[in-house]
């Protein structure tokens, strides 16, 4: 089990951590800042270093066997480190920064759009929404005057949490249909911009829309019958 700090505090950007065990999968360490792949976004990327002056880079972080394991991808070729090896883990937080920005901004335009959350991805610079929305009811123009709106808004974001059988009792509170919410030990974190949306979501996020900066919606594409693809991306 790893001690998931980017959970209570998305803008830690490094932690002291001790080597759980290495193998052809990753590493793993007792604590971290890096954000496994999962709910759309990205994991992060980094580096280890060791108190020998050593670094090692990370070049991804997924789930591992439990729920609560992140297993630190090296770079190929790279030495692991021993068990109990104190390191410094660090993210590239330029890169989570983005990502953290963008996924804010899908929240937002999850909340401007009606219809269920079908698919939805987080990459560097872009993002997207898949909605189940007949028809072609959805303009780029207006979507991205709305979304800008509500980024200069400068609303508030931050996390709330729940038990599961309160989120059970509110099946309304889940948007995306693709996206399993991170149930299954005993509380689920919602993320809450007051007023605007309100949904479980394990990623990280901006403390407040603004930070989000200028966006354009580039593309809506057709994906089927009642699918539209609302792809995003930074204006500046
Ligand atoms: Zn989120």
């Amino acid at each position: 089990m790893t001690e998931l700090l980017f959970r209570d505090d998305g803008y830690l950007r490094s932690c002291a951590a001790r080597v759980a065990g290495a193998d052809g999968q990753g590493i793993r360490l007792d604590r971290t800042v890096f954000y496994p792949t999962g709910g759309g976004q990205p994991g992060d990327s980094g580096v280890l270093r060791l108190r020998s002056g050593e670094t090692i880079a990370i070049v991804d972080a997924v789930k591992g066997d439990t729920l609560d394991e992140v297993v630190h991808v090296p770079v190929a070729g790279a030495a692991l480190p021993e068990p109990g090896v104190e390191v410094n883990a660090e993210i590239d937080w330029e890169r989570r920064h983005r990502l953290m920005r963008m996924h804010t901004c899908l929240h937002l335009l999850c909340s401007i759009v009606p219809g269920a959350v079908t698919g939805g991805q987080v990459s560097d610079g872009r993002g997207r929404l898949d909605f189940d929305v007949p028809g072609s009811s959805l303009d780029k123009e207006g979507l991205a005057a709305r979304l800008n709106a509500l980024i200069a808004e400068a609303h508030p974001v931050g996390p709330r949490w729940i038990t599961d059988d309160e989120l059970a009792a509110q099946p309304e509170l889940i948007r995306t249909m693709s996206v399993k919410p991170p149930t299954g030990m005993g509380r689920v974190r919602l993320m809450e911009v007051p007023g605007v949306d309100l949904q479980p979501c394990g990623g990280t996020h901006v403390r407040n829309t603004a930070e989000i900066g200028p966006i354009a919606v580039t593309k809506i594409e057709n994906k089927g019958k009642q699918n539209r693809r609302v792809i995003i991306a930074f204006a500046d």
